[in-house]
């Protein structure tokens, strides 16, 4: 196996954590803080209690620092995407989209009292900003109620700018949209914007990888779609040593060298672009690994018939829904000698049990290399939803809160959310 010697290459890096300007930097009291956070968490499509609130709990430290500095919080969010997922009747479904869900839990985390507006702009939200006292919370309406949010739109911006005196952004999960909340306001809080703790923690510690990575640094990919993850592969060639490759995105790259997949899932369309990455792999003296074995359903359901054969063996009409055992050991191997891990996507089909086997033993092992000294990253997404089932959570170093906004990072994209306020 060949590795790069010296440090990590430089890749394009726009901004560093170091320049960043958090809410340890300014002085609180007395105002209006206008906090855009995270709040778009998974709701029980019955009850619509939360079901999972880590995105509130994030950001919990950001804002207590600015209640305690004597500073009020005005918050604003998005939750889910109201205008793309319309009623059957074509209305949008201001209930099921409402942030009133998060109220009372947000209100449990702070230890405080949070008002609601039921508008995020207008009269009723001015008035409840301008009457906030210091150590007071209110918490807006779904910004995405309006299309104005999701386009950037400049006046939209100004107004929600309207309702706070200082502006600070703690949503990395947004922070790759250049949104009217996420971005285009911090334009008009030229001497009076910075980061939450949220923003700052995902940039040092994506940073770790990208900057500062101790060697071996191996990159575990997977998920549904290579598509998905290409740019990130080509970024990654630069920097990791190894990449492991898993999920059903491992079967464009076994269909480009002409393996039987049988109905496994396969983007045809990127079969010259996988081989191309291949090359590219092979030509930087990067361990690309594939799974040499896979676990095969009937057909795409826990109940069917199972099978392990070669991941270039797949009988016709089966398909690949999990690493195979073999896969799953040689992959263990690289992943304990491995100083740096960033994983992001599962394995297999880890929501079903009889195909759960691969993604947990690739968390157990990043638990234990860790463990054993290493730093390991796990991409939001699916790899976090993992590593929470399986319960490694707290023997990783760190869990991004962030899917799109940490891949767009590791495909070395300017993430505008971030370049606004640094601005
Ligand atoms: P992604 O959003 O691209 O990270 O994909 C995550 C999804 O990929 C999960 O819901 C997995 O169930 C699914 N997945 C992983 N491996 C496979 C596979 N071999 N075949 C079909 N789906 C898969």
């Amino acid at each position: 196996m060949l590795h790069y010697q010296g440090g990590c290459v430089p890749i394009r890096i726009f901004f560093t954590f170091a320049a960043m300007k958090t809410v340890d930097t300014l002085n609180f009291s007395g105002k209006r803080v206008l906090v855009r956070v995270d709040f778009n968490v998974p709701l029980d499509k019955k009850t619509l209690a939360i079901t999972d609130d880590s995105r509130i709990k994030a950001t919990v430290p950001t804002l207590k620092k600015i209640l305690i500095g004597g500073g009020s919080c005005i918050l604003m969010s998005h939750l889910g995407r109201p205008l793309k997922k319309l009623k059957e009747d074509g209305t949008v479904d201001y209930e099921k989209y409402s942030l009133k869900h998060t109220v009372q839990r947000t209100s449990e985390l702070l230890g405080v009292p949070v008002h609601f507006a039921s508008d995020c702009v207008g009269k009723d939200a001015y008035e409840l900003s301008a009457s906030l006292k210091p150590g007071e919370v209110l918490l807006l309406e779904n910004l995405r109620f309006y299309k104005e949010e999701e386009k950037g739109d400049v006046t939209f911006a100004e107004k929600l700018s309207k309702l706070g005196d200082v502006y600070v952004n703690d949503a990395f999960g947004t922070a790759h949209r250049a949104h009217a909340s996420t971005a285009v306001i911090a334009q008009f809080f030229p001497k009076a914007k910075c980061f939450g703790y949220v923003m700052a923690k995902e940039v040092a510690n994506a940073e770790k990888v990208m900057k500062n990575c101790e060697r071996p640094f191996t990159a575990i990919l997977g998920g549904a779609k290579v598509s998905d993850k290409l740019l990130i592969i080509e970024n990654l060639i630069n920097i990791a040593d190894n990449i492991i490759i898993g999920g059903g995105m491992a079967f464009t790259f076994m269909k480009a060298m002409n393996g039987k997949i049988g109905n496994s899932l396969c983007e045809n369309d990127r079969l010259q672009l996988t081989r191309d990455l291949m090359e590219k792999a092979k030509a930087k003296g990067v361990n690309l690994l594939l799974p040499v074995d896979s676990k095969c359903g009937e057909n795409f359901s826990n109940e069917a018939a199972t099978q392990v054969t070669a991941s270039n063996q797949i009988p016709d009409g089966w398909m690949a829904l999990d690493i195979g055992p073999k896969a799953i050991d040689e992959y263990k191997k690289v992943l304990v000698t491995s100083k740096t891990i960033l994983w992001n996507g599962p394995m297999g089909v880890f929501e079903m049990s009889n195909y759960e086997a691969g993604t947990k033993a690739i968390a157990e092992t990043v638990a234990e290399a860790t463990t054993h000294g290493s730093f390991s990253l796990i991409g939001g997404g699916d790899s976090a939803a993992a590593i929470y089932k399986f319960g490694f959570e707290n023997k990783v170093s760190y869990v991004s809160t962030g899917g799109g906004a940490l891949l767009e990072y590791f495909e070395g994209k300017e993430l505008p959310g971030i370049k606004a306020v640094m601005e």
